[in-house]
């Protein structure tokens, strides 16, 4: 299967979620190691919530350069490590560890990820109004980054209570000083809310694969002056995507932002510009493989 040879100098990176099946990160990050001809290996491992603590400390015995985390990890796994960065802190989740001299230190490459994308589409926040959908570990990504930037940000969360989209824009109040407008994820605030977004972020899970065919906006609420970004990228055109795309508006898929967060994550681990284009054409390859 592997047309590279493993050596003791070969460098290792992981992944550490359950399930771990379906992830695009190890085809991303072998074909970039490939084509910059380093020695490095990416390989995922599942681990359930009982062995996480075992195999933090096994991956630190193993000495392997860094790894990723993912669900159900990257929030439990915090406690585990040895230190971590500002924006992993404030988001309060952990996706990618740097092992440096058996000291393990957490990051958040979501956050910059999504900015990433959103900037390599030529789409710049500052002074747009922005609508997010969601208030989990991407929803909360996706409105630290923006939070100095934009105009104004409207959350919407479906959550009777609200507290996780409460706790967001409390965050973002002490450490930006700026308010964020927080709703239930109801059709008549979102007409309301939409009315005036110039950018609209899906960072639900609705219209993730297997339950494609679902969109958490009405088709009639989308307009063609608005950027639609979805953070799903399985599958890569959502209902949403293709509803914003039928409406006219300019349509951003998740895989970009799955892109960018493993090249930050490379460049991390390998000191070496990532080849961006190419782990995003290895992600698609396989999600539109999947979708056969
Ligand atoms: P999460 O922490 O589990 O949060 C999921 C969010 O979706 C919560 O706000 C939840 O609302 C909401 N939600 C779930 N089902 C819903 C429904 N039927 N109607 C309305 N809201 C619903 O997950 P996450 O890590 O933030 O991930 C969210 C999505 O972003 C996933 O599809 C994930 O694959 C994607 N993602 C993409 C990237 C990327 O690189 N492109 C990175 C991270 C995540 P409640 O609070 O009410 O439960």
């Amino acid at each position: 299967m592997s047309d590279r040879d493993i050596s003791g100098k070969t460098k290792i990176c992981a992944l550490i979620g359950d399930p771990v099946e379906h992830t695009m990160s190890p085809v991303m990050h072998n074909a970039a190691y490939k084509k910059l001809g380093l020695d490095y290996i990416y390989i995922p491992f599942r681990v359930s919530p009982e062995q996480l603590e075992s195999a933090v400390n096994g991956l630190r015995a193993l000495n392997v350069c860094g790894f990723n985390v993912t669900i159900p990890h990257k929030v439990t796994v915090i406690p585990m490590l040895d230190g971590l960065d500002p924006m992993a802190e404030k988001i309060g989740a952990v996706n990618t560890v740097v092992n440096t001299d058996g000291e393990l230190r957490g990051y958040n490459t979501d956050a910059d990820g999504f900015l990433k994308a959103l900037l390599g589409w030529g789409i710049e926040p500052g002074g747009k109004n922005v609508v997010v959908l969601g208030a989990g570990g991407a929803a909360r990504a996706v409105t630290y980054i923006l939070a100095d930037k934009v105009l104004s940000l409207t959350i919407l969360n479906r959550q009777e209570e609200l507290d996780w989209a409460e706790n967001i824009a409390e965050l973002i109040r002490e450490d930006f000083g700026r308010v964020v407008r927080v709703l239930e994820l109801l059709d008549e605030y979102l007409a309301g809310a939409l009315r005036k977004a110039d950018i609209l972020i899906n960072a639900t899970s609705v219209g993730m694969s297997p339950a494609g065919d679902k969109s958490p906006v009405p088709a009639g609420l989308l307009r063609k002056d608005m950027v639609v970004f979805d953070a799903v990228y399985n599958p890569i055109n959502t209902r949403l995507l293709n509803e914003a795309k039928a409406a006219g508006a300019r349509t951003i898929s998740g895989i970009d932002m799955l892109a960018w967060q493993g090249a930050l994550a490379f460049e991390m681990w390998t000191g070496q510009a990532a080849p961006i284009d190419l782990m995003k054409k290895e992600a698609e390859k396989m999600l539109e493989s999947h979708e056969d």
